[in-house]
């Protein structure tokens, strides 16, 4: 199989090293990829260290030309990269396909907003001393960022790190995930394309175990991590001057209230609990159900979950797929198995095929069951009753995480309660928490993060105000 390179301040290289990538679904080899050596790695960040001051002062249309020409070939190059990332990763095609899709708004959305990042001004004779005053305030990169990605969205959480530097102007180094570098290349072959400064951007697969020289090194005063808790917090710890933004894991809630649409919340949370293969940080973990429409409610549930095609990734149908590797299928395993033991009812799924752990709704679940209170990073759900609004919010407010939370009302001032008491980043009425619409502020407190990502609030995150102002006007 031909060694697939990595991307050195623009140029494909490869280096003494490859490893493997397998298909989660049947183990076969789909790819062999170029590690960096050490030298490798020093020369990818000493030109993104070299050229800072020269992508800082990229005119905006040679910045907007090129994310938009990212976002035009992906869009050509749509089947073949969504092949790419069911072979790395395992998602079924059809949610392949909307990675790919999502990245390609991406990087068009993040066109139009370096287009529209202006410096502001602010009067300063508001008070005696300021007449003739002005400030004129810009926001300009805070320097190189180092964007590490995850497994389960590989191109598309790339894609969030990588256009905002553009968009305003910060040289990036990227380090996918392991499991899946694959997408990640191709994203780096396409910005190779482009007429950015060759130093501007670098995709080097570099081992987990050299990946700490990176978040030392001082010339990358930026990080942007989307992966695990204890790996984004120890990050956090290890460099506490340097600015990073942590886009950890969560255990999902949603609400389902008496005034939801029941149908709704059913074929939505069926799919959301699922969606990935639960791979997703916001996927559907916890259902906290009303007393007074629980048991309408739970039938339509299981239906739509034992709705769901489950299989092959590679046909058309499959919405759930393997997950992405056997280890993470038999971890899920044993965690539904522990909850089982404790006095939890499996109403349907429980079941495991290799790396594919079948669609599982569980109710009479512990307090204490860690398929509650930890992440489970898998297709099962965990229905539970409540008695009222108090309840529910307590119920989902009784986690480490807070990343997203779905309430189903239709009753307004629920759900400025729900955004007023839900101790989360993001508040999704009338839908899942797994709703992220790429353009819009995304994050979590607690432990599942800090910082915003989404075009704007990346490129917020990514710059630092710096103030002229003028005197004798
Ligand atoms: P992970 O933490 O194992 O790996 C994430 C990335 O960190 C990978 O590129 C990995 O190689 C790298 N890494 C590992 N050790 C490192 C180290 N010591 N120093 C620097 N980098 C290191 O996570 P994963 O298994 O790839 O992804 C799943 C996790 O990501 C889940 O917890 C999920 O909830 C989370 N996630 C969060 C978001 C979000 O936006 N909040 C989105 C997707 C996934």
């Amino acid at each position: 199989m031909d060694v697939t390179p990595f991307w050195l301040a623009g140029r494909p290289e490869t280096g003494t090293e490859t490893f493997a990538v397998t298909h989660p679904y049947d183990g076969r080899e789909v790819g062999v990829v170029a590690v960096p050596t050490t030298e490798q790695v020093e020369e990818a960040v000493a030109a993104a260290h070299a050229v800072r001051d020269e992508a800082a002062a990229l005119p905006v249309h040679v910045r907007a030309d090129a994310l938009t020409h990212v976002s035009r070939r992906l869009e050509e190059r749509l089947e073949e990269i969504a092949r790419l990332i069911t072979a790395e990763n395992g998602k079924p095609l059809m949610w392949a396909r909307v990675e790919v899709k999502r990245a390609v708004s991406v990087f068009r959305f993040a066109a139009e907003e370096a287009r529209r990042w202006s410096p502001t001004t602010q009067r300063l004779d508001t008070e005696p001393g300021g007449v003739g005053r002005l400030v004129y305030v810009d926001r300009v990169p805070k320097g190189p960022v180092l964007g590490i990605s995850p497994f389960n969205f590989p191109l598309n959480l790339t894609a969030h790190k990588v256009a905002p530097a553009i968009a305003v102007g910060a040289p990036i180094v990227v380090k996918p995930a392991p499991a899946t570098p694959l997408s990640a290349l191709v994203l780096g072959e396409i910005l190779a394309e482009t007429d950015l400064p060759a130093g501007m951007v670098s995709v080097l697969p570099v081992p987990n175990d050299r990946a700490s020289d990176l978040v030392d090194d001082p010339r990358l005063p930026v990080v942007s991590f989307t992966g695990s808790v204890p790996v984004g917090w120890s990050i956090n710890d290890r460099v506490p001057r340097k600015h990073v933004t942590l886009e950890l894991g969560g255990n999902g809630a949603a609400v389902v209230l008496p005034d939801a649409d029941l149908d709704w919340a059913a074929s939505r949370i069926g799919l959301f609990s699922n969606y990935q293969a639960g791979q997703s940080c916001i996927a559907v973990q916890r259902v906290y159900v009303d007393e007074s429409v629980h048991d309408e409610f739970l039938p339509k549930l299981v239906d739509s979950v034992k709705g769901l095609v489950t299989g092959d990734p590679w046909d058309d149908e499959t919405q759930v797929g393997p997950m992405v590797s056997r280890d993470a299928a038999e971890r899920v395993e044993s965690w539904v198995d522990e909850a089982v033991a404790a006095g939890a009812k499996v109403v349907v799924g429980g079941t495991r095929e290799d790396a594919t752990y079948a669609p599982t709704v569980l109710t009479d679940v512990p307090d204490d069951a860690k398929v509650l209170h930890e992440e489970i990073f898998g297709p099962v759900l965990v229905v539970q009753k409540v008695s009222g609004v108090d309840e529910a919010f307590a119920k989902v407010n009784d986690s480490t995480f807070g990343l997203q939370a779905g309430v189903f009302t239709r009753n307004v001032d629920t759900a400025f309660r729900a955004h007023r008491e839900l101790r989360v980043g993001g508040v999704i009425i009338g839908d899942v928490p797994s709703y992220r619409a790429d353009q819009m502020p995304y994050g979590g407190v607690k432990d599942s993060g800090v910082g915003r990502e989404g075009l704007h609030s990346a490129m917020t995150d990514y710059t630092e105000e710096k103030i002229m102002v003028l005197t004798g006007l």
